[in-house]
């Protein structure tokens, strides 16, 4: 049988990036594919060269959320090549090498670890400013593979919805984050509050400041709140990200994403 090297020190991937941001939930349905898809657009408009990395394997929706699920990845000599989203938005994500868009994935241990591998190092990146890794819910593999081949893991985005039971999921996250020896960059309330789509006031559904307290707590950055809005739902299930807007448009939660992505 075949030796496994496990004594080996992991080689760092051969991708060139100045920051590689995670983006991390206790648990799913969150929105953490709704803020890693807004935060790399958000970057790129900004006129930074940004890559999306989607490594929510099991649920991955960041391909549905861009419009570009019907899309397969190609290779060019020994190269993979990303979804080019605009001049500076390059995005690789799992549900591009499904047959069938809905059928789940069965991956290994090692086979994720090889694919995350390759996902950065086999990837036609070109000189990256950023890269946003979307990673499952919870405290997995595939963000200790992340920290193992990756260069320049700047540390992990939060993001958590008011409720308690989702804020004690979180603090779970963000003590993952600090046994990783990472910094937690800030912690996002997702779903705070409602737009009323009648009369655009705030209504407080699930209740407010769960993702201040978890970061109070915890002592990391709270970087702010986000509120449940149709349109938002909208946005992910039409595929254009809720902070590409028509121009003139405004609304609290485009005040409210344009506070976070800042
Ligand atoms: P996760 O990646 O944590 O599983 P998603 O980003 O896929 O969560 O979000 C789950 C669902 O909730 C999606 O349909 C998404 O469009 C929707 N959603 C996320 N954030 C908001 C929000 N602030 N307002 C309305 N819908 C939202």
């Amino acid at each position: 049988s075949q030796k496994t090297d496990t004594c080996q020190k992991p080689k760092k991937a051969d991708i060139s990036v100045k920051h590689v941001i995670l983006v991390l939930s206790g648990k799913g349905g969150v929105g953490k594919s709704t803020v890693s898809v807004n935060l790399a657009y958000a970057l790129s408009n900004h006129g930074y060269q940004t890559g999306l990395l989607d490594l929510d394997i099991h649920g991955p929706s960041i391909g549905k959320m861009l419009g570009i699920e019907d899309l397969r990845l190609q290779a060019i000599g020994n190269k993979i090549m990303p979804v080019k989203i605009t001049g500076s938005l390059k995005v690789i994500s799992m549900a591009l090498l499904l047959n069938e868009t809905d059928s789940p994935i069965v991956w290994r241990g090692p086979m994720k670890a090889a694919a995350i591998q390759q996902f950065l190092g086999d990837v036609e990146w070109g000189d990256l400013d950023y890269l946003v890794v979307d990673l499952p819910p919870g405290t997995g593999d595939e963000a200790l593979n992340i920290v193992q081949f990756a260069p320049n893991v700047e540390g992990a985005v939060i993001v958590t919805t008011p409720q308690d039971v989702a804020v004690l999921d979180s603090t779970k996250a963000i003590k993952f984050v600090e046994m990783m020896d990472l910094p937690v960059l800030g912690v996002i309330e997702n779903m705070s509050g409602m737009v009323c789509p009648h009369c655009g006031e705030i209504v407080d559904l699930f209740g407010k400041g769960g993702g201040e307290k978890a970061a109070k707590q915890y002592n990391v950055p709270y970087l702010g709140a986000i509120p449940i809005d149709i349109e938002m739902r909208k946005a992910g299930d039409e595929g254009k990200p809720f902070i590409v807007r028509k121009p003139g448009e405004t609304s609290p939660t485009w005040d409210a994403v344009d506070a976070v992505m800042e």
